[in-house]
């Protein structure tokens, strides 16, 4: 019976745990993770959760029963604490608490910490970031009081905190370096639509500029933000401010193992390490052979922690085929729900079907008149024609693919 270790007690790890329950794994499972919460769902964390319309409690994996099963065969032995090394040669992790794990297998599931950002400043109270539930507590009671916050970072992330910010009311100003709002997720059109989307309900956007420091603030405001653009500079006086560029992946538990890479943990198709054939990785952590698109990806979205898994706790079981995610994410602002398909930098042309200044639109994106991916705004039922025509050319000259009268579904 072989000893499975898990290291990371988000969604992926979680998931690993409980579907290795489902699938008749009797072994020990032991899931290790420095939250205090159960497993848990974070897409909430910068909407629902923000706007009072769901619980911490709503967001965890499962009911809290499957962790109170306690650690026989048919429960998870939970250990509060952070991996702090592993002895590859003896299949060894120590963690912070003092306590030494043995398994068989190990599955690296430790997402990644919200990216901090060097910048002077960055220390003061006021100064937030978001990752977990209780960062989402904090940001939420802190929105109570503050009438301003500014966002730095125009990412998928920041754009969302900026949405349900200023739907409680609070005058939102968000700061880019790049030049236009979350370029890593969408292509330019629809990154121009969503700025649109968020100028219309006041948020005020600033793109091309470098936060140069934070300061305590004047006016009554807690906290002031140096920025310039094009050598001129400029200070916006707040209560609070979001510090949303991105995650990072600690990995230093692993040094001298060959396992990290140098941004997350390399596995092949089968989620597993080059460097150690036990061990897997699932969820945003793992750079995973995509057959799709025969390179190492790394996603950092919902469906891929889910299916990736599921995915993991089969091959631990003996599946054989490889492990192939289409990439998809969605997000929710203002009430529009936009789902991206594919690598949006893939593609270089973008076909909008429909009217993308005011939705529902479906924009499809190609290279070589392939289609590489898409995204949908307010327009989700175009999702699985899509997925279904990645990598392939669409059955009809451009112009019709321009017409939204003509359903994707026929393309396919
Ligand atoms: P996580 O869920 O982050 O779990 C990793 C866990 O490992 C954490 O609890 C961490 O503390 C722990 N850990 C790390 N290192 C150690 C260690 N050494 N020892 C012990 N424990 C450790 N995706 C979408 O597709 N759509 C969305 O709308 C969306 N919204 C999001 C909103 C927010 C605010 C956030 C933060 C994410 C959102 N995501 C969204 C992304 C999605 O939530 C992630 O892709 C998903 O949580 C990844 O799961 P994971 O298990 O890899 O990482």
């Amino acid at each position: 019976v072989s000893r499975v270790a898990i290291v990371g007690a988000g969604h992926a790890g979680g998931r690993v745990a409980q579907h290795l329950r489902a699938m008749g794994h009797d072994g020990p499972i032991a899931l290790i993770g420095d939250e205090a919460h159960v497993p848990y769902e974070r897409p909430a964390l910068s909407k629902e959760l923000l706007l009072g319309r769901t619980s911490p409690d709503d967001l965890a994996l499962t009911p809290h029963t499957f962790w109170t099963r306690g650690s026989g065969n048919a429960g998870v032995e939970r250990h509060h604490a952070r991996a702090q090394r592993l002895i590859a040669a003896e299949r060894r992790l120590l963690l912070d608490n003092g306590v030494e794990l043995e398994f068989d297998q190990l599955i690296i599931a430790t997402g990644g910490a919200a990216r901090r950002f060097a910048l002077e400043g960055a220390e003061l109270p006021g100064v937030v970031y978001l990752r977990t539930i209780d960062d989402s507590l904090a940001l939420k009671e802190a929105l109570r009081s503050a009438q301003s916050l500014a966002i730095i970072g125009a990412g998928v992330i920041g754009m969302e905190v900026a949405a349900s910010a200023s739907e409680l009311g609070v005058s939102v100003t968000v700061l880019e370096a790049g030049d236009r709002v979350m370029a890593r997720s969408v292509p330019p059109v629809v990154s121009e639509w969503i700025a649109a989307l968020h100028r219309a309900h006041g948020v005020a956007i600033e793109t091309g500029v470098r936060v140069e420091a934070i300061s305590r603030g004047t006016g009554g405001r807690a906290l002031s933000v140096l920025a310039s653009r094009e050598g001129c500079t400029s200070e916006i006086n707040v209560d609070l401010v979001l510090i949303a560029v991105g995650i990072e992946c600690d990995l230093t538990f692993l040094d001298g193992t060959g396992i990290a890479g140098a941004a997350g943990v390399p596995v092949d198709a089968y989620c597993r390490s080059p460097a150690a054939p036990w061990c897997y990785a699932a969820g945003d952590v793992a750079s995973t052979f995509n057959t799709h698109y025969g390179r190492n990806v790394r996603l950092e979205t919902w469906r891929n922690a889910e299916n990736q898994a599921r995915a993991v706790a089969e091959f631990i079981l003996g599946r054989t085929d490889p492990y192939v995610e289409i990439p998809w994410m969605w997000t929710d602002q203002f009430g529009h729900n936009i789902q991206v398909v594919g690598l949006p930098d893939t593609g270089d042309t973008a076909i909008v079907r429909g009217n993308a200044d005011l939705g529902p639109a479906t924009v499809v994106l190609l290279r070589d008149g392939r289609v590489t991916g898409g995204v949908m705004i307010d327009q989700g039922r175009d999702r699985r024609y899509l997925e279904a025509l990645l990598g392939r050319a669409p059955k009809v000259p451009l112009e019709q693919l321009a017409d939204p009268a003509m359903p994707l579904k026929g393309m396919v």
